[in-house]
């Protein structure tokens, strides 16, 4: 029998993803929109501290166990900027012409050597709203952020983000291929260990 576990997203392709790798453990993540859990309130300073509100609210309204993500770009000579607010850098949420405009504008005249940053992927799965153990996977992709866009697949800060064991940029990959080395894939693979890790203890 599989077990219900609600995912705090509504984005199809991540509980896609996210059907595929825990069919195993059988497990079924289903979206927090069908179970109409309002949007919770991610005041935290850290991807983790988010992802831990997200999946406690979605646990806590649902009452099943929850996963939750939170994810985004740091780069290393803006001491970690945009962080939590990659999504909304310039402003307004998912306006990521806009983000990429501002990313470039604040690294003006820096050199190809500082220019590295990472993406990040924080994954979280508590059993309950009050679990004091939460399972956390956290995923890095490093990279160096372009002085123009290259490559027109992904979504995001893709075109500014050269990977070099690829010699080429997020954008320019093939999506399985981001999908096997990226900060997401990573942190996915990792809660699906930690997961079984813990059934088999
Ligand atoms: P989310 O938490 O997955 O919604 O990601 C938050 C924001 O981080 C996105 O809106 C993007 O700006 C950025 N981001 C996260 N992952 C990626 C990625 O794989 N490529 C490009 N941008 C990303």
């Amino acid at each position: 029998m599989h077990e219900k576990w609600v995912v705090a997203s509504s984005n199809a392709g991540k509980i896609a993803e996210l059907e595929a790798l825990l069919d195993g453990l059988a497990i079924t993540p289903v979206s927090q929109r069908d179970f109409d859990v309002d949007d919770a309130v991610e005041d935290g300073i850290a991807f983790l501290d988010n992802a831990l509100i997200k999946a406690r609210h979605a646990a806590s309204q649902t009452g099943l166990p929850a996963i939750a993500d939170d994810s985004g770009l740091a780069v290393d000579w803006l001491d970690g900027a945009p962080g939590i607010f990659s999504a909304r850098y310039a402003g307004t949420h998912g306006d990521d012409e806009a983000n990429n405009a501002k990313l470039l504008t604040e690294l003006d005249g820096v050199a190809a050597a500082d220019r590295g940053a990472a993406f990040h992927c924080c994954l979280v799965s508590v059993r309950s709203p009050a679990d004091p153990a939460p399972i956390v996977a956290h995923g890095v992709w490093r990279g160096r952020i372009l002085t123009r866009g290259r490559g027109t697949g992904g979504f995001g800060y893709d075109p500014l983000f050269w990977v070099d064991s690829e010699q080429a940029s997020a954008a320019e990959l093939a999506p399985a291929r981001k999908n096997t080395i990226s900060h997401r894939g990573r942190a996915m693979s990792r809660l699906v260990e930690a997961l079984r890790e813990r059934r088999d203890r």
